[in-house]
């Protein structure tokens, strides 16, 4: 799972290949896909300076006493784990491990696998899932669970040798690749001509929630790294702009007649 591209740019790109996503089972098939289809080359517009995308430096209020606050009041359901520190600056002061997020009637989302990421993100994770998708759920189902998901992790942005740390190297983002229901319905994040109307409006309300409370957005249509998942994090940049990256007009279009 990468993150942020080496020119990453506000604006949209087209996806040139439509996915069929019919379940968890597709979207585990479709690395193989993504490998055969080539994506377009960015446009020469596109081909500008990157924007500072210098990585956080890890907040000093994201403590002990923040991490306790949040496992205590903001309906956050993990754990609490020994600081984390590793090579080439890696690591969190006060980790957790985000195993589930408690909804306003009391039912769980839990996140599959858990994922080990600092307070300050497990809080703005919490809030968007309570607050923006779990009350998009049609009434009578409710959300269940975040799968796919991928969070804290030694490296540099997409794994480039020489590159800046990731935000995954101090635990301030999140990867996920689908949303799932308890009657089983799949929101996947990787878009497909067959998706309903729910699933696409359901990744457009992600899509624009998502860009206000996150830093970085970055999914389908950003960049070949991340063709079949979304990256959120909590990038600080000088300037306090966001990257919202997360296209899937091609998928929208009708497919070609095949006579
Ligand atoms: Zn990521």
């Amino acid at each position: 799972m990468r993150d942020v591209p080496p020119a990453a740019i506000e604006g949209t790109r087209i996806c040139s290949r439509a996915l069929v996503s019919l379940g968890l089972m597709a979207f585990a098939c479709t690395s193989a896909i993504a490998e055969q289809v080539p994506l377009p080359a960015r446009p020469p517009d596109l081909a500008a300076p990157a924007p500072d995308t210098t990585p956080s430096q890890p907040n000093a209020d994201d403590n002990d006493a923040l991490r306790a606050q949040v496992l205590a009041i903001r309906h956050v359901i993990g754990e609490a784990l020994p600081p984390i520190t590793d090579k080439g600056g890696c690591g969190i002061e006060a980790p957790l491990r985000l195993d589930a997020i408690m909804l306003a009637d009391g039912a769980k989302v839990t996140l599959s696998p858990p994922v080990v990421m600092r307070a300050s993100l497990a809080s703005a994770v919490a809030d968007w899932v309570r607050d923006d998708l779990a009350p998009a759920v049609a009434k009578g189902d409710q959300l269940a669970s975040i799968e796919g998901t991928g969070g804290y992790q030694c490296r540099s942005r997409d794994s480039i040798a020489g590159a800046k740390l990731s935000e995954h190297a101090i635990g301030n983002a999140l990867d996920l690749h689908a949303l799932r229901t308890e009657q089983g319905k799949l929101f996947v994040i990787a878009p497909s001509k067959d998706d309903s109307d729910d699933v696409r409006s359901f990744r457009a309300l992600m899509k624009k929630t998502a860009c206000v409370r996150f830093s970085t957005v970055l999914g389908p249509g950003a960049d070949l790294y991340h063709q079949e998942h979304l990256h959120i994090d909590l990038a600080v940049r000088r300037n306090g702009m966001h990257l919202c990256q997360w296209t899937w007009q091609d998928a929208e279009a009708p497919a070609p007649a095949k006579r």
